[in-house]
């Protein structure tokens, strides 16, 4: 299962809403501005190293190199080298998803914090291709042995 470059476009522009809603509901501000610059350059190698920390957490070697984004230029991507159940491969694909979006989403609310609130909705953006992934995974059983794929976004089917 490999998302089309259609698919990865779509899940872009509907996890790019909430922070258009969220600029819109806000107003746009200086803060916001510099946010929406900053928060994804200092976010990309949490990111990226979260994906490492999935994997490993179940004993699989991964390791950070680069595809193609969806407008084409390059992007970092993290590549688990080993098969593995998924399972495994479920929390490596949505713990960036989880620490960087849902956590300040939850944090921003219960603090009453926009700039918190905004970083959250960055993050669940920045991980638009883990979380397409994902639903498309959604019905596969947990110990379906995947390896990711080399080139593209998503997987390869093992036990198929
Ligand atoms: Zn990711």
């Amino acid at each position: 299962m490999i998302l089309s470059t259609r698919t990865r476009t779509l899940w872009s522009v509907i996890s790019v809403l909430p922070v258009l809603a969220f600029i819109l509901w806000d107003g746009p501000t200086w803060l916001t501005l510099v946010l929406m610059i900053i928060a994804p350059l200092l976010m990309a190698i949490p990111h990226e190293g979260l994906h490492v920390l999935g994997h490993r957490l179940y004993g699989v070697r991964a390791r950070l190199g680069q595809i193609k984004s969806v407008f084409g230029w390059p992007t970092l991507a993290v590549q688990a080298l080993e098969p593995q159940s998924l399972r495994s491969y479920r929390l490596a694909l949505l713990l960036p998803a989880l620490v960087l979006g849902l956590v300040p989403l939850v944090l921003g609310v219960s603090l009453g914090s926009r700039p918190v609130l905004l970083i959250g909705w960055v993050g669940v953006s920045m991980a638009s291709s883990d979380l397409a992934v994902w639903f498309h995974l959604r019905h596969w059983p947990g110990q379906t042995l995947v390896r990711d794929h080399p080139g593209e976004v998503g997987v390869i089917r093992l036990d198929a």
